[in-house]
This record gives structure tokens, C-alpha cells and sequence, in this order.
């Protein structure tokens, strides 16, 4: 016991935490992920959005009203809950998880997206957006999994690893217009084994157009779960 603390101790002597983006040593009693020069760079959602799909507002006033796209089309999941904008550092720590390879920033990430997501939803199962094989093989690791899995830790809940999958978009459907190649894309994703009233918490690191979460959350109720709540680290 006393040699683990020893060995603790050296151990931090050696490699002090760090911010995973800029590096610097964190300062005594520093709890959060980041450090206090990166941490503000990560800006939270403005106060108006949409409360359903969490889509930024150009006004600047609070109002609790539905973006047009949802009004128009209700999405088939309840909620998102978005860490923040997809901007500043924000951007910059999603691409280097995405794209650098790294993963070490699975941890902090998933903290900060754990904080945003209310404690007192019910969830049965947490569900990663998938990547399609190619790109897996490409990539070696799926990003959203990733944080599916930290989310999972701090949950106590499952994660469903290739449960959902994606194949591939063919040619044809690559060049079809945004809306109707939209419409397709929920034939892309499938899951297997079927679900049994689950309500899922659907992963994604960034939301964009919406359109694959949209399709992915389709897909798992069409495949029996009873609801889909959708965690993303950036909203764009
Ligand atoms: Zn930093
Ligand atoms: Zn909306």
C-alpha cells in the first residue's frame, strides 16, 4: 500500500498532469480536464437554441421556441445535449481526437459532455455512432465509441459495441441532393440483434446537418427502443 503511494508519488513527479490540448502543467488542486487558458476557449451553446435538436439561435435573446426543422419535421429523438459550439478550442480538441489519434482525449472530453447531460434521464443502453468498415480501418479507432465508453464508466450503464452499423452509401445515393440523400441514409444503418424497449443514449461527437442522428435514432426505435436521447461534444 505504501509502496503504491510511493510509487504514486514518483509517478507524478515524473509526468505531472497536463492539459491534453496545450500541455502546461495543471497547478496544485486543479480538478478540471483542461486548464483555465483552454477551458474558456470551449463555449457553450448560446442562451438561444433549440431546445429539441439544440441548434444555436443568430438572436441573442433567450426564446424557448423550435427551430423551423424540427417545427416542420419533428426529429425522432427526445433531445440533444450538446458540451458546446463547435468552435475555438472546442474544434480544435475534436479534430485532434478525430484525426491525430488522440485518444487520450476520450477522458477529458467525456467529462465535460458528462456534465451537460441531466442526471435524472433514464438510459438503458449507450449507443455510438457508428463508422462505416473502411473507414474504421482507415481511422483504427471509432471516436464516438470512445466517448460512448467514458459515458458508460461514469453512467454505469452498457455500451453497445457494433450493435448499430453502418454500411456502406452507395454511389448513387452520394449524389443525390442533401434532402433526399438524407431520406436514404436511414437505409445506411442497421442494428442487429433487435432492441427490447431500451432507451438509448445515441453518442456523436459532432452534430452538424443532423442528418445521421436523425437516421441512427430512426433506426434504434424502428428496432424497438422505447427512446432516443443524443449526447454530441460540438453542435455546429
Ligand atoms: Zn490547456
Ligand atoms: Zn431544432
Amino acid at each position: 500500500m505504501r509502496l503504491n503511494r510511493s510509487l504514486a508519488w514518483l509517478l507524478a513527479q515524473l509526468f505531472p498532469p497536463a492539459c491534453p490540448l496545450c500541455s502546461q502543467t495543471f497547478s496544485a488542486g486543479w480538478t478540471d480536464p483542461f486548464c483555465s487558458d483552454c477551458l474558456p476557449g470551449f463555449l457553450p451553446l448560446p442562451a438561444a437554441h433549440c431546445p429539441c435538436c439544440a441548434l444555436p439561435f443568430a438572436a441573442t435573446e433567450n426564446s424557448a421556441h423550435l427551430c423551423g426543422r424540427c417545427l416542420k419535421q419533428p426529429p425522432p429523438f427526445r433531445k440533444v445535449h450538446a458540451l458546446g459550439r463547435f468552435d475555438s478550442s472546442l474544434r480544435d480538441a475534436v479534430h485532434r481526437f478525430k484525426f491525430n489519434d488522440r485518444v487520450g482525449l476520450d477522458r477529458p472530453l467525456g467529462t465535460l459532455l458528462d456534465r451537460v447531460i441531466p442526471t435524472d434521464i433514464d438510459i438503458d443502453l449507450i449507443v455510438p455512432v457508428p463508422l462505416h468498415r473502411r473507414r474504421l480501418q482507415e481511422r483504427s479507432y471509432n471516436q464516438a465509441l470512445l466517448l460512448a465508453r467514458e459515458l458508460a464508466r461514469r453512467r454505469q450503464r452498457p455500451v453497445a459495441v457494433d450493435r448499430l452499423l453502418k454500411g456502406a452509401e452507395t454511389a448513387a445515393q452520394q449524389g443525390l441532393p442533401a434532402r433526399e440523400r438524407e431520406r436514404n441514409l436511414h437505409r445506411v444503418f442497421h442494428v442487429q440483434p433487435p432492441l427490447h424497449g431500451e432507451r438509448v443514449l445515441l453518442v456523436d461527437d459532432v452534430m452538424t446537418t443532423g442528418a445521421t442522428v436523425r437516421a441512427c435514432s430512426r433506426v434504434l426505435l424502428d428496432a424497438g427502443a422505447t427512446a432516443v436521447e443524443v449526447a454530441v461534444i460540438g453542435r455546429a
